[in-house]
C-alpha cells in the first residue's frame, strides 16, 4: 500500500482539499510554494500514463476544479502543473500557485509551514470549490 493510499484510507492524516468517489486532493506536506496541492486517483497506479483513459481524463477534470479553487484561495499569477513521481509510486499531479517561474523548482529547499497555516490554506481552497 502506498503512503498516498494510506492517506486516502485515513490511516495517515492529510490536509484534505477535495474528494470524490475516485479522486482525492490534499496539500503537499513539503510545499514548493504555499498552496502546493497533490491530486491523485484513489486507485493505486504508479505512473500517470498507465491510467486507463477514462480515469486519466477524470483525474485531469478533477484537478481542473481544484486548480480553479486554488487560484481563488491563494493569490498568484496562475497555477503551474507538474508530474514527477520520483518519490511516491502512486501517480499524482502537483498543482503549484506561481508568481515566478522559479516557484516550480523542485530542487530548491521546500517549505515547512505550521499546522495551523496548512489547515487554513486547505480550508480556504475547499471553501472555493
Ligand atoms: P514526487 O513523487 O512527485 O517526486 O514527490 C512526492 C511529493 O509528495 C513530494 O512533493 C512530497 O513532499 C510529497 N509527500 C511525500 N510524502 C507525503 C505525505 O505523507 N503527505 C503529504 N501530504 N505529502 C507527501
Amino acid at each position: 500500500m502506498t503512503i498516498f493510499s494510506r492517506i486516502v484510507a485515513g490511516e495517515i492524516p492529510s490536509y484534505k482539499v477535495a474528494e470524490d468517489e475516485n479522486y482525492y486532493a490534499f496539500l503537499d506536506i513539503n510545499p514548493v510554494a504555499k498552496g502546493h496541492t497533490l491530486v491523485i486517483p484513489k486507485r493505486e497506479v504508479n505512473y500517470l500514463f498507465e491510467l486507463e483513459e477514462d480515469e486519466y481524463l477524470g483525474l485531469w477534470a478533477f484537478a481542473r476544479k481544484v486548480a480553479a479553487a486554488l487560484e481563488q484561495a491563494v493569490p498568484c499569477k496562475r497555477i503551474g502543473v507538474a508530474v514527477l513521481g520520483m518519490e511516491v509510486p502512486h501517480c499524482h499531479i502537483h498543482l503549484v500557485p506561481l508568481n515566478t517561474e522559479g516557484d516550480l523548482n523542485f530542487s530548491k529547499e521546500k517549505l515547512t509551514l505550521p499546522a495551523d497555516e496548512m489547515q487554513a490554506i486547505a480550508n480556504a481552497i475547499a471553501a472555493k470549490l
